[in-house]
């Protein structure tokens, strides 16, 4: 690999548009695919060339990136015919910024080193915004060589970027993280229209909670946001309960009960099934309200 590979970048939706543009910002020749010929075109009128499939990203780039929104897309992309694994040279690098379970992780891992293919599970904490700063957390697995070659690239990308272990082990972190994501947001939300069903300006309320210490990262982010009633993704529904469905999953594989994840797994599920799947994940907030019979809103 030289200095400065050549990069490719597979799915250009909330995540993975604004990392291909901080890597484009940085200097590396990229390509770009996604399903969507829109997202594609939209990537590369900010300095990327647009490829015509997975397979043709693949066979040109040195480093492969993707961000793919579910196991099952995983799983086509890299394994199916003329997927990624097939396309790529030896020695290619390949990065999947996906939250997936650690048995898909390890699957791909598997069929790409039996081509003489690297791969590394590298899921992303932080949204859109880190995304476009360059600043995200990211959490990888796999070998500690391909780890070490893949680095400087992810540096353009992340504030901080941690070697988890051995394959899966960046996405047995990622799902912990998100556990606790979800789990902050929904009891931010309930106890917030509890308090402003008992009488509690939701400002006044907003503006004490955020110096106070029950407040998380999620409350100061998203709050303002339920206050203004913007449910504009963000980190949808849809993607919050498939994260907490894997981590539900990850625990029966390992006879370890968790019954908090698994009320959160079904109280996203109830917040999907009013509509909200395709919202942020704040719009949890909506199924409290709906039980308050009061809406949250500020001035
Ligand atoms: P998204 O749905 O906005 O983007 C996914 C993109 O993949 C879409 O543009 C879609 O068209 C594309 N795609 C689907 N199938 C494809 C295929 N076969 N080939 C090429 N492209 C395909 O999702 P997102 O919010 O960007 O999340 C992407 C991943 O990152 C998910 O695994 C998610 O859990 C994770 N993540 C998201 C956030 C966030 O804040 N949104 C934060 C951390 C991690």
């Amino acid at each position: 690999m030289s200095d400065t590979p050549h990069v490719g970048f597979i799915g250009l939706g909330v995540m993975g548009s604004r990392m291909a543009a901080t890597l484009a910002r940085g200097g590396y020749g990229l390509d770009v695919f996604d399903v969507d010929p829109a997202k594609t075109r939209a990537a590369a009128a900010v300095g990327a060339v647009a490829a015509a499939s997975a397979r043709a990203v693949a066979e040109r780039s040195d480093v492969v990136f993707t961000s793919l929104p579910w196991p099952a897309t995983v799983r086509e992309v890299y394994l199916g015919a003329g997927g990624v694994v097939e396309a790529a040279s030896p020695g290619t690098i390949l990065v999947d910024m996906s939250t997936v379970d650690p048995e898909t992780t390890r699957a791909v891992h598997a069929a790409a080193a039996a081509r003489g293919v690297h791969h590394l599970d590298a899921p992303v904490s932080g949204g859109y915004r880190e995304a476009e700063n360059g600043t995200l957390v990211i959490i990888v697995g796999g070998e500690r060589d391909a780890f070490d070659r893949a680095k400087p690239v992810l540096e353009v990308l992340g504030a901080s970027v941690h070697h988890a272990g051995p394959s899966g082990a960046g996405n047995i972190v990622k799902l912990v993280n998100n556990v606790m994501s979800m789990g902050n947001m929904l009891v931010a939300a309930e106890v917030f229209v509890l308090g402003v069903k008992a009488g509690m300006d939701p400002t006044t309320l907003f503006e004490i909670l955020r110096t106070s210490a029950g407040r998380s990262y999620h409350f100061e982010r998203r709050l303002p946001n339920i206050l203004a009633r913007n449910f504009a993704p963000g980190f949808t529904v849809d993607l919050a309960r498939k994260d907490l469905g894997l981590a539900v999953d990850m625990a029966r594989s390992h006879d370890v009960p968790v019954p908090a994840t698994s009320l959160l797994h079904q109280l996203y599920n109830a917040s999907s099934a009013l509509g909200d799947g395709p919202n942020d994940f704040a719009a949890i907030v909506k199924l409290f309200e709906s039980w308050a019979r009061t809406e949250v809103r500020g001035a």
